[in-house]
This record gives C-alpha cells, structure tokens and sequence, in this order.
C-alpha cells in the first residue's frame, strides 16, 4: 500500500519529541514535509516557514498541526480547504466554536477530523474506564503539579490569551477523567490564580457534580510545583474499588496494587487510531475537555497572585 504523505505544521517540543518517532515508525505513513516559522533545513523533508506555501507546493494526504493553540483554528481550516485529513494535538482550539466549525468543514469535504488528547491514549486509561464502566462514584480528586520552568522553558505562548496557562497540562488530566467517568461530569467552580503580569492562571482549583457521584469531586492544578510531578488521579466507586491513574495515566493501580495494561504506547496508538479513522473516511472530536475548561474560565473566580518570570 503506497503511505500516506504527511506533514508537520508547528515544529516544536512534542513535534520533535513524539511526532516525528511515531509517523517514522508507522510504515503507513511518510513524513515528507514541516513548517514552522523558524524551522532550519531536516534531512529527508521540504521545511516551510509558512504553512500556506507548503500546502501549494507539496502533494499532501494529512497533517498533524502541533503548533500552539490559538492559531490552530486558521492553520486546520486551511489544510481542511486543501483536502487534508487534520490531527490537532490538544487543545483542539481556543474555543468551542472553532472546533465545532471545524468539524462541521471536515464533514462537508469528507475528511477526517482527528481531536487527540494524548493522556487518553494510554493502555491504563482505557483499563481504567472498562473498570469504571457502570459504576456509581463516590469521590474523585484529580492533583496535577509540575514546575512550568521544567516543562514549558521559554513559552510565552502558555500566559498569552488562548494560551491556557496551568489548563495546558490540566487539560490532560480532564481529558482522563472524561474518557474514564461512567457518566457525564458538570463543572460547579472554579478558583484561578493569576499572575499579576500574566494573563492565564498559574494555579486552580475546580469542582465538579455528576449524576453518577455521591462524593467530592474535586480537581488541583499547580504550576509551582519542584521536586517532581504529580499527575494523579484517584477515585472510589461506592461498591469499594479504589482506583489510582497516576504518571499522566501512564500507570494504573487498584487498592494499591499496579495492574499492567497492554497497548501501544500513546502516540503510536494515536497515528494508528488516524489511520482507522482516514481509512473509514470519519471524524473523532470529542470536545468534553475543553467544555469543562471553557466552563472553568466561566465561571472562576480569579484572584491575583505574585508576578511570575521565566
Ligand atoms: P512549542 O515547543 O512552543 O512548539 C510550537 C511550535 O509551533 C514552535 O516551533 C513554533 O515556532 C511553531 N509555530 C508557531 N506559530 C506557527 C505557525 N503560524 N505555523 C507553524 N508553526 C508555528 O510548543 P509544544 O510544547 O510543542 O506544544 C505545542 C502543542 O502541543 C500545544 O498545544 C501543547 O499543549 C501540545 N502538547 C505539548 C506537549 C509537551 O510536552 N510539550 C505534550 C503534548 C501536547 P516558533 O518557536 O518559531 O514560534
């Protein structure tokens, strides 16, 4: 079968630390060309600065747009245009609206429209929501901390409008907890500390109902953390299982005890998921992170919070 010919648009961290391993590993696929504002010349591929001249002069199937979020929205609508199967790296968009509208443009050209949050991809996430599937929950407490110098060093883009601040990492984590919830998840508050010379929050606290609950549900997301990340997610159903997701979602646990999950690992099983998807000629956009994101940002109450500096 002749692979399909793909490109990179937004040549940065996880384009070099993910993307391009997983589309070289994957025989259905070619990476042929990148662009990104700054991009140097790569050995095998055309390099672009400007994603429009790339799109007119290279013969294209697909795209992953890896760029920062906010300029997603006119970068897919132009590859849409061209007749290109789209991958958004998470956040699909800044806004519900332009992820709607994307959809709707993938359907109308009979493309495939491809929303991936990675922390879904995981082997245990999928083992957690099997586990979880037709449970009443009785409390869960998502803690997502990590040091902003460590894994974003020099981004301004993250304390820019559209740019998510701490929800850049968070997201991840509402990402899993969708995926795993046996029912939906409402957002009740929402508390956002924000640096008095940024725009996005270094810190938040949410809550959350469901229809499926009983308990707390709660989720803490801090930027300021040193000393190692925590990205955890622990719940109780109310018939007695305890459930841990913890590094990212990477590893599972139950009462304790690491139940191994078996799968590819997250990207590999994205590229393999677009292909599925390219081949059945639909779309997967699931929107339900960034609902509860926007809904935070709607709802928080937002205190200001010492000036933060690279
Ligand atoms: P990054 O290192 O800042 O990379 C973004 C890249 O996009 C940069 O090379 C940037 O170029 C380029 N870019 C900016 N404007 C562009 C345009 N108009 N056309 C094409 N390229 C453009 O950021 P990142 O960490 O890779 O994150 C990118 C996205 O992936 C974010 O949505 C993030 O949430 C998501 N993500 C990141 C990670 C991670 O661990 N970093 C993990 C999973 C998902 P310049 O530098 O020249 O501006």
């Amino acid at each position: 079968m002749v692979p399909l010919r793909i490109a990179i648009i937004g040549f940065g961290k996880i384009a070099i630390d993910q993307h391009i391993p997983a589309i070289s590993a994957n025989p259905r696929f070619r990476l042929v060309a990148a662009s990104s504002p700054r991009i140097t010349e790569q050995t095998g591929i055309a390099t672009y600065r400007d994603h429009r001249d790339m799109l007119a002069a290279e013969q294209l199937d697909a795209v992953a747009i890896c760029t920062p979020p906010a300029i997603r929205y006119e970068i897919a609508r132009d590859c849409l245009e061209a007749g290109l199967h789209s991958l958004l790296e998470k956040p699909p968009g800044i806004t519900l609206g332009e992820v709607e509208a994307l959809e709707r443009l993938a359907a109308a050209r009979e493309l495939s429209l491809f929303t991936t949050w990675h922390a879904q991809h995981n082997p245990a996430v999928a083992a957690a929501a099997d586990l979880l599937a037709g449970k009443r929950i009785a409390a869960m407490a998502i803690v997502w901390r990590e040091d902003v110098r460590k894994w974003h060093p020099g981004q301004q883009w993250i304390w820019r409008p559209g740019g998510f601040g701490v929800f850049d990492p968070g997201i991840n984590a509402l990402s899993i907890a969708t995926r795993i919830f046996p029912g939906p998840l409402v957002l009740r508050s929402a508390e956002l500390l924000v640096p008095a010379n940024r725009q996005m929050p270094i810190a938040a606290e949410l809550t959350f109902s469901s229809p499926v609950a009983e308990g707390e549900l709660s989720a803490s997301f801090d930027w300021c953390h040193t000393g190692g990340e925590a990205w955890t997610i622990d719940l109780t159903t109310t018939d007695g299982i305890e459930l841990s997701l913890r590094e990212g979602g990477a590893r599972l646990f139950l009462a304790g005890e690491e139940r191994l999950g078996t799968g590819p690992p997250e990207y590999a099983a994205i590229y393999a998921r677009f292909l599925d998807l390219i081949d059945q000629r639909c779309s997967l956009v699931d929107t339900e992170p960034l609902r509860l994101t926007a809904d935070a940002f709607l709802a928080a109450s937002r205190t200001s919070v010492e000036p933060f500096e690279d």
